[in-house]
């Protein structure tokens, strides 16, 4: 999978060489390079922001490094995937749709990702309609209902959960298939060893007695049953939706903003 990041500050980026998506990097299964927006600017000052057009507070990002940006990182990626590559562009934007773990899943499927940080109060609303007029595919993911200072910290979340989604990232693939998020319930209670552990406050705590019989049949049992009570009285909301799922419910999966 190729990734193209773009940003103002890509220092903050450095900790994609650690962990699994470093190892991932180093083992040729994630090629991913950041760019810094202020290559793309043409003024001593390597200005990318101006005060937003009709009045009010902060700045807004100019559209003009944007553009130049994208059209180089898109024909350089579509000159070295070759073929029909294209990108599917993301903006982390708190205004954009939810991005929840089925469109990590799907994101994790495609040949290449390019993900732009804004910085500011935002990126210049032409800049969308451009990308789009080109024929780009462009998908605007929130993070949840708050807001963060730049796209950054949002683009180390969504590429830690599509990353970690491509085969051979994560060594065990097993794992991820009962994660919370991945049926729409939360995961079961985890133990390990000791089972019998005494806290330093001196209580005795046992592991429950199931996870130790061997008995892969009831332990599978409990822990749905584990995994449907957990939800139940932390995400009542997950568990109406499994139930009834609406129209509305579907996070952006990439398909148009
Ligand atoms: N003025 C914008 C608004 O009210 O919607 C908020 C801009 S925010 C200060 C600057 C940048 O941080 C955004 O352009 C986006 O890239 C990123 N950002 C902030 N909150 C986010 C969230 N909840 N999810 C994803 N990205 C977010």
């Amino acid at each position: 999978m190729r990734l193209d990041v773009l940003t103002i500050f890509p220092d903050y980026l450095a900790p994609l060489d650690l962990s699994l998506i470093g190892r991932a990097r180093r083992d040729g299964l994630l090629d991913l390079r950041v760019h810094d927006l202020r290559d793309f600017t043409h003024d001593r000052h390597r200005t990318v922001d101006d005060t937003p057009l009709g009045g009010g507070a902060g700045m807004v990002m100019k559209p003009e490094p944007w553009a130049e940006a994208f059209a180089s990182v898109v024909a350089a990626g579509r000159a070295e995937l070759g073929g029909d590559a294209e990108p599917l562009v993301v903006f982390p934007n708190p205004a954009g749709a939810p991005f929840a773990q089925a469109t990590a899943q799907a994101w994790s499927e495609r040949p290449w990702l390019v993900l732009a940080c804004g910085r500011y109060e935002g990126i210049d609303e032409r800049v969308y309609e451009h990308l789009a007029d080109a024929g780009l595919e462009v998908a605007l993911a929130s993070l949840g209902d708050y807001v963060l200072n730049g796209g950054e910290v949002a683009v180390l979340a969504i590429t830690e959960a599509v990353v970690r989604l491509v085969p051979g990232v994560v060594g065990n693939a097993a794992s991820l298939v009962e994660e919370s998020h991945s049926d729409g319930l939360l995961e079961y209670p985890l133990y390990t060893r000791p089972a019998t552990w005494t806290d330093p406050a001196g209580a005795v705590r046992e592991a429950p007695a199931i996870l130790l019989s061997g008995d892969h049949g009831k332990i599978a049992a409990w822990r749905a049953e584990r995994s449907r009570e957990r939800t139940a009285e932390r995400r009542p909301d997950l568990l109406a939706r499994r139930e009834a799922p609406a129209a509305g419910d579907a996070p952006d999966t990439g398909h148009g903003r």
